[in-house]
């Protein structure tokens, strides 16, 4: 495990004046370059060769320098860390950054700093400590049903790796269990291992919010947590394949067979909330940092994502929490409904990001929101 001392002492020798931003491109690195150029910060696009053409289409997005590799694993070659820390970069994990490299290796062998807590990165990357992390902050998580052999209502079966609504069904009976299983084994779609520690939840029924928070010790004026302060950005809801787009089969075969279900990410719509619900958003949220800060640490630090649907009761049950900035924050490259509330000048996530390492800097406390 790279230690924070160890990621101080790099950031000691950086040239602070001069540090540049660092993501791959891919995800929200559109909205992270632009940010960082808002806050007068150098940008460092990784890229693919391929995808070069697609970040110069965009000029005021684009990249300040473009370090090319073969693959994007390959941002932990000696070389790629080495150019990063030259260029006094701090790098932005997202969520194609984290699922291509992997969050162990990134801890172990990413010797070059990052924005926020990199253990966050350990916390969210297992179902297991994820749902940990959510029960010791004490929010409403969909019921479990323990063993296959209960199953007598509608659930939703994930497996511990697979993420982002890959390698998930629907099963209503043990058989039906059973025979999906066998299945997604069959198209290695998951491991034997993996196919023997499901989860299995009752598919909560509702309409899903996903609120862009993020967390910063640096200020404390506005909703305060710990010595901080929570920051609403936006909110967005995940449009999935094909899940929400299954009730036109009714319409289109009169009730004939129904395709599987499946809830593969493919974009995002812009939502907001009833203003009397922020009331519950923010309490889940704040939890979520409480515990954090017992858990792992300083904590969460930066942009996250608690992932709910909010039941007829008007209750949030959450399904998932997502430390790092979401692709849901590309919906508000110039602010949403709430941050214009927070800040009188556009402020995307990506922005924000880049604030708050102007304003660390600028306190001395950079080592506080960079590891
Ligand atoms: P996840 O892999 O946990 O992010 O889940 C992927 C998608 O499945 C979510 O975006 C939701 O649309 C849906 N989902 C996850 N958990 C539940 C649940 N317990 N009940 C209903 N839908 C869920």
């Amino acid at each position: 495990m790279i230690t924070h001392q160890e990621i101080s002492e790099i950031l000691a020798r950086y040239d602070e004046s001069r540090i540049s931003f660092a993501t791959m491109c891919s995800h929200s690195a559109l909205q992270i370059f632009h940010g960082a150029r808002l806050e007068g910060f150098r940008t460092i696009g990784i890229c693919t060769p391929s995808r070069r053409r697609v970040y110069e289409a965009f000029p005021l997005a684009k990249p300040d320098v473009f370090i090319e590799v073969r693959e994007f694993a390959d941002v932990l070659n000696d070389s790629v860390q080495q150019r990063l820390r030259e260029l006094n970069a701090v790098v932005v994990p997202h969520g194609s950054f984290v699922e291509y490299v992997g969050a162990d290796k990134l801890l172990k062998e990413f010797a070059v700093p990052m924005f926020g807590n990199r253990l966050t990165l350990e916390w969210e990357g297992s179902r297991e400590k994820m749902y940990r992390w959510l029960g010791e902050a004490g929010v409403e998580l969909p019921r479990e049903v323990g063993s296959p052999s209960r199953i007598s209502s509608p659930c939703l079966v994930k497996f511990p790796g697979a993420k982002g609504g890959r390698g998930m069904f629907v099963a209503s009976s043990p058989e039906e269990f059973e025979q999906k299983v066998k299945e997604m084994v069959s198209r290695g779609l998951i491991s034997p291992e993996e196919a023997q520690r499901p989860v299995i939840q009752e598919l909560v029924v509702g309409v899903r919010y996903y609120p862009h928070f993020f967390y910063t010790p640096l200020f404390s004026n506005g909703y305060r947590v710990a010595d901080g302060r929570l920051e609403l950005l936006g909110i967005d809801r995940r449009i999935e394949s094909n899940i929400d787009e299954l009730h036109r089969v009714v319409t289109a075969s009169r009730g004939g067979s129904w395709p599987e279900p499946s809830y593969v990410v493919t974009g995002n719509l812009p939502m907001v909330v009833r203003e009397a619900l922020l009331e519950k958003l923010f309490d889940i949220a704040s939890s979520v940092v409480e515990a954090s800060l017992k858990l792992f640490p300083p904590g969460m630090i930066g942009p996250f994502c608690v992932e709910t649907i909010c039941t007829p009761d008007l209750d949030f049950v959450v399904f998932e929490v997502s430390a790092r900035i979401v692709a849901g924050t590309n919906l508000y490259p110039m602010g949403s409904p709430y941050s214009h509330f927070l800040f009188d000048e556009p402020m995307s996530t990506g922005r924000r990001i880049a604030r708050e390492v102007r304003e660390a800097s600028k306190r001395g406390r950079l080592s506080e929101v960079v590891y």
